[in-house]
C-alpha cells in the first residue's frame, strides 16, 4: 500500500469486475494515517486515468473506490466487525450465519479479501495461476510477506516462498538474534499463533507444516523473543492485549482474557501462587471453541503455549515470589 499501491487498486478492479461490484471499501485504521493518504492519492490517480469511475474504458462497467478509516481497533480486523464499523457502528463481530457472502455490508452480499491477496490478482493474470504456484509450494502456492520483528538485527518485511523455513528467514533474511544472545521463543504467524521454541525452528513457513508443529501461519508475523527476555513478561503482554482488545459481547473472552491478564500480572509482580498455571491453563480451555468470533481461540492458543512450553521457567518465577513472601 505504500510502495505500490495501484497493485491493489489493479486486484480489487479485476476482482470487482469479476464478481460484478461496483462499490469497493478498503478499511484503514486511523492510526495509518499516511497509508490512507497515500492510497487515497493513489484513486485519484486512477480516477483521472479511467481505471476507476463510471463506463471504465468504455466497457460499461462502473466502479468506486472508498477509503474507509477505522477508530483503530484489532477485532475490527474479523469480517463482520469490520463490516459494522464501515456501517458507523461499534466494531462487535456478528453472529454467522448469515455469512458476508449472502447477509454482508449494508445486508447486501459482500465480498471481503485481505490486501495481500488482492495484490497478487493482477500478477496471476499477468503471469498465469502455474507461474504463481510455482513460486511457493504445489499445496500452498505464491510467495507470503513475513513481517520479522522483535530480537533481531533486521527487523522488516520479507516477501518470500511459501514454505520458507522459518529458520532461514530469521537467520538468512533478518540477520539472526540481535545483541549475541540465543532465540527463546518465536511467534511464527501473529500473536494469536501458538509459540516455537528453537528447537522447532526448522518448520517450513506454510499452512500445513505450522498446523503440524501445532501453531499456524496466520498474518505471517513474526516475533523473535531473545534469551534475555523473561517469559513472564510476553505473557504479560499477550494477556494484556488480548484483554484490552475483547469487545466484551461473549462473557469467556470479556471475563477469560482479563482473568488471565491479572493473573499474569500477579505473577509478575512476585506474588504468583502455586497452582497459578494450572489456573492460567483452566481460564484458557474454558475460552477455546465457546465464543462468537474467533478471537477466544486466538487469546487462548498462545497463552496455551507458553504455559505448556515454557511452564518450567514461568514454575521458577513463581517459587521465587513465594520464597519472598
Ligand atoms: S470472542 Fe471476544 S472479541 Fe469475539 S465477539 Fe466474543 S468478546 Fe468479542
Amino acid at each position: 500500500m505504500t510502495r505500490d499501491p495501484h497493485l491493489l487498486l489493479e486486484g480489487i478492479i479485476l476482482t470487482c469486475y469479476a464478481v460484478g461490484i461496483h462499490t469497493a471499501f478498503i478499511y484503514i485504521r486511523a492510526e495509518y494515517e499516511a497509508i490512507a493518504r497515500r492510497v487515497e492519492d493513489a484513486i485519484d490517480e486512477a480516477l483521472q486515468k479511467g481505471f476507476l469511475g463510471n463506463g471504465i474504458f468504455g466497457s460499461g462497467f462502473d466502479l468506486e473506490i472508498l477509503v474507509h478509516r477505522g477508530a483503530g481497533s484489532y477485532i475490527c480486523g474479523e469480517e463482520t466487525a469490520l463490516l459494522e464499523s464501515i456501517e458507523g457502528k461499534r466494531g462487535w463481530p456478528r453472529l454467522k450465519p448469515p455469512f458476508p457472502a449472502a447477509v454482508g455490508l449494508f445486508r447486501g452480499p459482500t465480498v471481503i479479501n485481505n490486501v495481500e491477496t488482492l495484490a497478487n490478482v493482477p500478477l496471476i493474470f499477468r503471469y498465469g495461476a502455474a507461474w504463481f504456484v510455482a513460486r511457493g509450494l504445489p499445496r500452498d502456492g505464491g510467495t507470503r510477506l513475513f513481517g520479522v520483528s522483535g530480537d533481531v538485527q533486521k527487523p522488516g518485511l520479507y516477501e518470500l516462498p511459501v514454505g520458507t523455513p522459518l529458520r532461514k528467514i530469521i537467520y538468512d533474511w533478518a540477520g539472526g538474534p540481535a545483541g549475541g544472545q540465543a532465540i527463546k521463543a518465536v511467534v511464527p504467524g501473529g500473536l494469536s499463533a501458538p509459540f516455537l521454541t528453537p528447537a522447532e525452528l526448522d518448520v517450513p513457513m506454510d499452512y500445513e507444516s505450522l498446523a503440524h508443529a501445532h501453531s499456524m501461519l496466520g498474518s505471517a508475523g513474526i516475533i523473535v523473543i531473545g534469551e534475555r527476555t523473561p517469559i513472564i513478561d510476553i505473557l504479560k503482554i499477550v494477556a494484556r492485549f488480548y484483554a484490552l482488545e475483547s469487545c466484551g459481547q461473549c462473557t469467556p473472552c470479556r471475563i477469560g482474557t482479563t482473568w488471565i491478564r491479572k493473573t499474569a500480572d500477579r505473577i509478575g509482580a512476585g506474588e504468583g501462587m502455586p497452582g497459578d498455571l494450572d489456573l492460567i491453563r483452566h481460564i484458557a480451555e474454558g475460552m477455546k471453541g465457546k465464543t462468537l468470533c474467533p478471537m477466544g481461540d486466538a487469546a487462548a492458543f498462545p497463552v496455551l503455549s507458553i504455559v505448556e512450553k515454557f511452564g518450567q521457567e514461568l514454575g521458577e518465577t513463581i517459587s521465587r515470589g513465594v520464597e519472598r513472601t
